[in-house]
């Protein structure tokens, strides 16, 4: 019961987060709660690498520095609930933990399907026990694969899916084009192609709207009435934040926790939400409270984050303007990358060629009100590498208005 910081989530923010308020002069207790039963590991493999079996599960593993050391590790332990008023977090053995400080890392999980139908057969993939599964049925010979959900993941697994030697891989979507949400049209048109060339079937503008089979899975119904067979379907709808063990605070749990410009949640400067689950505004852009799920979001978000709350536990002022982060975003599908910096999302209804062309390398930029808002590079490491050059052409830009 000693005062203390509880983090709630054992992943990348949760220990970033920890790193992070050591580095920022923290010197008291620090509690991890994490309800899986690894220390933190990697998720971008999860549908790359582990998937294709290139590389052991066991690599995925972060390092943990000396500077935390001496935290405290709650693993295979969930928070149930936290009373904000009285700063106390509860476990899911019953047990009460008192904090000064409360980090929610709880992240995301991913959405499922509510269709008729068997559920063995279908799979998502989140966690190290998704991936492991998800492998196993996908390397059984001759399987027949459909992938629910067109955004990075679904593509990242149909690219995999082909690698490992499935008969069929097929995407469904109920929009026009893969990744079209973050991409916009030109490299989204760009995508499909190239995942056509390497194999992958596409059922789009079409959703799903059941099931076949007794035991396990053998079909996939679509609205239009078309029936695709399947050993294996994996459900790339999205994902939900696991916020539920805040409920009862007054937060705006709505996609997410809502914070201030400096990641406070609810205007508590005891709280602050860090990673996948913070809702937050980015004063580069117009000020709109949203989450980014992209993995440098819980480095820089446990980088601010931390130093609030160590400013606030110490008496000090944090002295920070703004969060303000550039995202980055990388996936890699069959032999090529996209890379992306900025906030494409924003600018997408004006997309620029900045250099090559779609057919083969390309970088594209995302304008809005003229202004270059993002770029995204569609190719091998030479688009990459060219996208990277407009990172400081993004980070000097002036802030976008709301
Ligand atoms: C398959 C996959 C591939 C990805 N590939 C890419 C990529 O190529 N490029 C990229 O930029 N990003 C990628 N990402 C996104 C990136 O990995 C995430 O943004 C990052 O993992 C988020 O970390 P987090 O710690 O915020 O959340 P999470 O990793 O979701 O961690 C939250 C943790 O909290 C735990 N938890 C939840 N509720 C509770 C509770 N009540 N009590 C205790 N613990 C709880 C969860 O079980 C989990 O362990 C990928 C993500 C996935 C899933």
């Amino acid at each position: 019961m000693s005062a203390n910081v509880v983090v709630a989530g054992a992943s990348m923010a949760g220990l970033r987060a920890a790193e992070q308020l050591r580095a920022a002069g923290w010197d008291g207790p620090i509690t991890l709660v994490g309800d899986e039963p690894h220390m933190p590991y990697n998720r971008p493999p999860l549908s790359k690498e582990v998937l294709a079996g290139k590389a052991p599960f066991e690599s995925l593993a972060f390092r943990t520095r000396a500077s935390v050391a001496d935290v405290r590790w709650r693993l295979g332990t969930k928070v149930v609930a936290a009373d904000l008023d009285r700063r106390v977090a509860t476990l899911d053995n019953g047990e009460s933990l008192a904090y000064r400080g409360l980090v929610a890392a709880t992240g995301m999980r991913p959405r499922r399907l509510r269709c008729p139908g068997p559920v063995t057969g279908r799979h998502t993939v989140r966690t190290l026990t998704d991936a492991q599964g998800l492998r196993e049925a996908l390397t059984r010979p001759g399987a027949r694969v459909v992938i629910v959900g067109a955004g990075f993941i679904g593509c990242e697994v149909a690219a995999t899916a082909v690698s490992l030697g499935a008969a069929e891989v097929t995407v469904v979507d109920p929009l026009p084009l893969p990744m079209v949400g973050p991409l916009g049209d030109l490299l989204a048109k760009a995508l499909l192609t190239r995942h056509e060339e390497r194999g992958v079937r596409f059922a789009l503008g079409t959703g799903v709207t059941g099931f076949e089979g007794d035991d396990r899975v053998t079909g996939v119904v679509l609205a239009d009435g078309t029936v695709l067979a399947a050993d294996v379907v994996v459900e790339c709808v999205g994902s939900l934040a696991n916020t539920e063990w805040l409920d009862g605070n007054g937060l705006d749990l709505t996609d997410g926790v809502l914070t201030d410009g400096h990641l406070r949640a609810g205007g508590r400067p005891d709280v602050v939400a860090v990673g996948d689950v913070a809702r937050f505004p980015n004063a580069r852009y117009d000020g709109v409270p949203r989450r980014v799920e992209h993995w440098s979001i819980p480095t820089d978000t446990a980088k601010h984050a931390a130093r609030v709350l160590a400013a606030h536990l110490t008496g000090t002022d944090a002295g920070l303007p703004p969060f303000a982060p550039l995202p980055t975003f990388w996936s890699d599908q069959h032999d090529f990358r996209l890379q992306s910096f900025g906030a494409p999302a924003l600018g997408k209804d004006d997309v620029r060629v900045l250099d090559g062309d779609p057919d083969g390398d390309v970088v594209a930029g995302y304008h809005a009100g003229g202004r270059l808002v993002g770029v995204v590079a569609l190719g091998g490491p030479a688009a990459a590498a060219a996208a990277s050059r407009y990172r400081s052409a993004l980070i000097e830009q002036p802030a976008l208005t709301a």
